[in-house]
């Protein structure tokens, strides 16, 4: 029997918050069988170029970045930190352009103050030391700050330091301003891109939407959701499922590779062939890369 084709949607480079840079994200996917890839930086599309010229004879490349956004929940309280995938946008996209260099310095500032305030607090962490792990042009994440406590000692893992010290409830939490998610859904779209709801129902990492919140950014231009993703419970999938199904999303399924940053390996989760050619037949700003 003729296996199908291993896609996994979701994947960080050193481009944001992964250890591997976009040519070693491409080769470890391609030594773990991955046949179709797709790269999605936090607000940035800076390792496309480098993933596209690394690519093996046959693989493919789907371009696309993780969008840092605010969404309502659903229920009278305030809104929540949610993440949107746009895949197969155009990159030069003048609103995209704009609100990513934004978000990356909100992103920057962001680490700051939090570093800042940990170390008001006598962790061995300070800003200049945080930042050398943070080369320019980097989009830059938690898990820099997670490393820089792991080498000072303060944890022994990145995980240990979101569950410590990191996480959305920690006094030293300091939000970002992030993009309403219903203008970055527009956004992706007026690119001629699809944009997918990642890992919606990831409880583990704090608040989440309502499902009716799901339903609503469908009518306003939503094309999928994330489906199989390490952070979602099997009860939480199925229902999603069936959302997606009444509701005429597309469903992916992706590992969230970060390299050493977490544990899931690339390849760990995938997308069916049907819901990958779903997602590009409603895209017109870039294609998919063959190697
Ligand atoms: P930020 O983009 O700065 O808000 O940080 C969020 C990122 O931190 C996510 O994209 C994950 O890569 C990472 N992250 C969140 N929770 C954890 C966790 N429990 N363990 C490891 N990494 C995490
Ligand atoms: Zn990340
Ligand atoms: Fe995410
Ligand atoms: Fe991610």
């Amino acid at each position: 029997m003729v296996s199908p084709p291993l896609i996994d949607l979701h994947t960080h480079s050193t481009a944001s918050d992964g250890t591997d840079s976009p040519g070693e994200l491409v080769a470890a996917a391609h030594r773990a069988g991955v046949d179709v890839l797709a790269i999605t930086d936090h607000d940035t599309t800076g390792g496309w170029a480098e993933a596209a010229a690394a690519l093996p004879p046959g693989m493919r490349l789907v371009r696309g970045a993780e969008f840092s956004c605010v969404s309502p929940t659903g229920r009278a309280e305030r809104p929540v930190s949610v993440h949107l995938l746009g895949y197969l946008f155009d990159p030069t996209h003048e609103a995209i352009v704009a609100e990513q260099a934004r978000l990356r310095d909100e992103r920057v500032t962001r680490l700051a103050r939090i570093t800042e305030k940990m170390a008001a607090d006598g962790y061995p962490v300070d800003v200049e030391s945080v930042f050398e792990l943070v080369p320019d042009g980097t989009s830059a994440g938690r898990p820099h700050l997670a490393r820089a406590l792991v080498r000072a000692g303060v944890v022994d893992s990145v995980n240990n330091a979101f569950a410590t010290l990191l996480h959305n409830g920690s006094p030293y939490y300091v939000p970002k301003a992030d993009t309403p998610v219903e203008r970055a859904i527009a956004m992706v779209r007026a690119a001629g891109g699809v944009a997918v709801f990642a890992h919606p129902l990831a409880r583990r990492r704090g608040r989440v939407v309502e499902p009716s919140v799901i339903v609503d950014l469908a009518a306003i231009g939503l094309g999928g959701v994330e489906v199989d993703h390490p952070d979602h419970a099997p009860a939480d999938r199925e229902l999603l499922r069936e959302l997606a199904a009444e509701h005429g999303l597309v469903t992916t399924g992706s590992s969230d590779y970060h390299g050493t940053n977490k544990t899931t390996p690339v390849g760990a989760e995938r997308t069916a062939p049907d819901a990958l050619d779903a997602l590009v037949e409603r895209t017109s700003g870039a294609e998919v890369v063959v190697g």
